[in-house]
Order: structure tokens, then C-alpha cells, then sequence
């Protein structure tokens, strides 16, 4: 008999991952889908192949959170809700003595600023309390760290570069809108860039370093930009020899000039303005404009291609390899009524929430996804709809 498991957040990725672990009583055996909006629980439940408990929950709220974790009794909390809300989860998980699970590191809400160190700071009362908690089991953050364990275990003594390329060749038709979350990802891309060297951060205005990549498989030719992500933090504290880690995004040029406008308006900034005597935050109120991310699923055509570049040694000589995946947007909604970004967060989501469940993936304290033997997720890629390939390029 499967385990129990409490998703919190309904949202693009959310419904990926309730959907694949619902595939899969043998492990997740009962399921809970909490979240604010308690009718985009129920739309996601009345997909689903067999039925789930859905439930209202602000997950700010600590007490509120420890409510329904005790009435429900998972093995396993999903956080995939947003990363303001990681740490009153955590907090939750600590007083009931449950397992805790997310894709994206802790943000305050009002500052645009992302790191490890406030999660990493539980460390020792997730152990003491015989419970652990897995950090970043998204794609990037996820993948591409077990992508980089993965070939650091068979095929480089030492890695020296890590390149870790996010490219969408997908096209939604609309004028401008983001794949996920509005309020994320435009924080994400209008913060400064940041990479890597030697020890040090090096910092970049926002999208000023900008290469060309070829895609592999014919698929063309993106510019891509140079981007801080999370995931730099974790892997130049877990891959031994490491020179530099950088991380590149791609933007279509209607993108960028959409974004640029809106930046220099000021609808992006995120903090209060006073507006008809009521205070709000331009990129709020931007988002309620924008189309909700869900809404592109049936219109997306084209591939995401996300992999990691890496250059260092193996027997004394010097190799240069690149990992990736491609999914494709159509594909994924005839799948699970979603796109192509949400897919590839969703489903290492699941396989995380899996690796724990089955206990393939043990021990006590807060975790990165890089500290964990990266075969059986491999693997678990394969399997679960985001197969992959190397290429040994030197
Ligand atoms: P969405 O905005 O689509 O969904 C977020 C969901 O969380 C919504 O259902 C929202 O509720 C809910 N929520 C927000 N606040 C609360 C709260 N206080 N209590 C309960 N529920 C709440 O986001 P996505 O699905 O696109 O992203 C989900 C997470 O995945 C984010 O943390 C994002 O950063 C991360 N992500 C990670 C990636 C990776 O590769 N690692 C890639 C893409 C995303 P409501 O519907 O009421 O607004």
C-alpha cells in the first residue's frame, strides 16, 4: 500500500505532479491537494485518474498548515506552492515531524533576493527531529544538479565548468506572457545576473551577457542570457574542484522588448505605490493583466530544451559534455492538460516526492538534491516522461 502524501499549491506545477503521482498509488497511495483557492484543487482532482482530497489552505500560516497536516496524517508534504511560503511550511513540518519536499529556494516577498542560507539553517532541527527535507526537486533546480552529480560519478574525476542552458523554443502566440508564475519569473529575470568563479560571485546587469547557442536535434538557434539561479549556490558547495558555474536562459527578442517597457515604466517594481487611494504593487496588479500561465497549455507548440554543459577531466584528459532533455508542449498537454514548463517542474517533483517515499533517498536534515546518489532519479526520468541524452563533445 502506497504512503500519504499533502501537496500544498494548485497551480501549473502543482497539477503536473498531483496528476503523475496519482498515476502511481503504489507509492502515493492517498492523496491530499491543499491550497489557497480550494476550487483549483477540485478542477485538478476532476482530471485525475482516480480520486484525491482537496482542501482549503493558507500556508502562511503556520497553525493553519499543522491543522491539516495532523488531521491527515501524510508521510510527505509537496511544497509547490510559492517560495515566499517555504519557510512557514517548514516550520509546519518541524512541529508535526513530517518529511518536506520543493522546487524553488526561499524568497523573501519584498526583496527580490533568492539563497540557500535560510533553509540550510534548519538543518539541525530537521535532524535532531528525525525528519528530512529535499530542496530544489524541480527541473533547474533539480535536474540539472543531478544531471551534474550524475556525470561527475561516470564520466569526470573532476568537473571544472558547469554551463547549466534553460532554453524555450516553444511559441504561445501570445504577445507577452510568462510560463510560470508572472510575479517569479519576472523577479527572476529583471534581479542582476550573477555566476560563479574561484570562490567568488561575480555580478552582471540584468540580461547585459548574452552568447548564441545551437540547440542540439535541429531545433535552431537561441540567444540565451546570463542569469543568477539558485542552483549555482548548492553545486559550488557539492561539486569538489569546481572553477565556475554559470547559468543561461533564453528570450526571444518580443520577450525582452515587452520586458523592457514595462520595466522602464515601472510596472515591474515591487514595491507599494498609492494608486486611487489604495496602496498596490505594480507587478502584482501586472500579473492579474497578464495571461495566467495554466491558460497557455493548449497553445503551446514547440520544444523546451534545458540541459547542463560541463568541462573537466577524466584520466588525466580534459572532456567536454552536455546533458539534456527536450520536451515537447504538445505532447505535454495531450499528457496532463499542461505545458512544457510546468511538465518538467511537475514530474521531478514527483520523482523526488518517490525517491523519498521509497526511502531510495535517506536520512535526516535539509538536503540539496545534489547530496543524493543521482542512478535511481536518472533513471526515474526515463521512465516518467523526460528521457535524456548525452553527448560527449572532446
Ligand atoms: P502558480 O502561480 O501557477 O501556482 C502557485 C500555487 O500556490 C497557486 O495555486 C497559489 O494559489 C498557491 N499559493 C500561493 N500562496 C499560497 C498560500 N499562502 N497558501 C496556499 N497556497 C498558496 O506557480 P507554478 O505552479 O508555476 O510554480 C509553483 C512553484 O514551482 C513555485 O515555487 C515556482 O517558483 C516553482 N518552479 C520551479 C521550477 C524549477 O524548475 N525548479 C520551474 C518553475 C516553477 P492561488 O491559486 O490562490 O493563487
Amino acid at each position: 500500500m502506497g504512503k500519504k502524501v499533502l501537496i500544498i499549491g494548485a497551480g501549473g506545477v502543482s497539477q503536473v505532479a498531483t496528476w503523475k503521482c496519482a498515476m502511481m498509488p503504489e507509492v502515493f497511495g492517498e492523496i491530499m491537494l491543499a491550497s489557497r483557492t480550494k476550487s483549483k484543487c477540485d478542477a485538478i482532482a476532476e482530471l485525475l485518474p482516480r480520486p484525491i482530497q482537496t482542501a482549503q489552505l493558507d500556508a502562511d500560516n503556520v497553525e493553519e498548515t499543522v491543522a491539516l497536516i495532523k488531521e491527515f496524517g501524510p508521510d510527505l508534504v509537496m511544497n509547490l506552492a510559492l517560495p515566499y511560503q517555504d519557510l512557514a511550511i517548514m516550520d509546519a513540518c518541524l512541529a508535526t515531524g513530517i518529511d518536506y519536499l520543493d522546487t524553488a529556494n526561499y524568497e523573501p516577498k519584498e526583496t527580490a533576493k533568492f539563497e540557500y542560507k535560510w533553509q540550510w539553517d534548519y538543518h539541525d532541527r530537521f535532524k535532531e527531529a528525525g525528519i528530512k527535507a529535499l530542496l530544489g526537486s524541480g527541473f533547474d533546480p533539480g535536474v540539472t544538479s543531478v544531471m551534474t552529480m550524475y556525470a561527475l560519478k561516470h564520466h569526470f574525476d573532476e568537473i571544472h565548468t558547469i554551463d547549466i542552458i534553460d532554453c524555450n523554443a516553444g511559441d504561445h502566440g501570445q504577445p507577452f506572457a510568462t510560463n510560470f508564475n508572472p510575479e517569479i519569473n519576472i523577479r527572476e529575470v529583471t534581479a542582476k545576473g550573477r555566476y560563479w568563479q574561484e570562490g567568488e560571485w561575480i555580478e552582471t546587469d540584468p540580461l547585459s551577457v548574452t552568447e548564441k547557442f545551437e540547440l542540439p536535434e535541429d531545433l535552431g538557434t537561441m540567444d540565451i542570457y546570463l542569469m543568477y539561479h539558485e542552483e549555482l549556490e548548492s553545486l559550488a558547495k557539492f561539486v569538489p574542484g569546481l572553477k565556475r558555474a554559470r547559468f543561461w536562459m533564453s528570450f526571444s527578442q518580443n520577450y525582452l522588448k515587452h520586458l523592457e517597457v514595462l520595466q522602464n515604466v515601472g510596472m515591474t517594481r515591487i514595491d507599494e505605490v498609492e494608486f486611487n487611494g489604495q496602496k498596490i504593487i505594480p507587478l502584482q496588479f501586472l500579473k492579474a493583466l497578464l495571461p495566467d500561465p495554466a491558460s497557455l497549455g493548449p497553445l503551446t507548440k514547440g520544444q523546451t530544451c534545458i540541459g547542463v554543459k560541463l568541462c573537466g577531466v577524466k584520466d588525466g584528459v580534459e572532456r567536454e559534455y552536455y546533458i539534456y532533455n527536450i520536451c515537447d508542449h504538445e505532447s505535454c498537454y495531450a499528457e496532463v492538460k499542461s505545458q512544457a514548463i510546468s511538465y518538467t517542474t511537475g514530474v521531478p517533483a514527483m520523482i523526488g516526492a518517490k525517491m523519498l517515499l521509497s526511502e531510495t533517498w535517506a536520512g535526516d536534515g535539509v538536503f540539496n538534491i545534489e547530496q543524493f546518489d543521482p542512478d535511481p532519479f536518472m533513471a526515474d526520468l526515463n521512465e516518467y516522461g523526460l528521457p535524456w541524452k548525452e553527448v560527449f563533445i572532446k
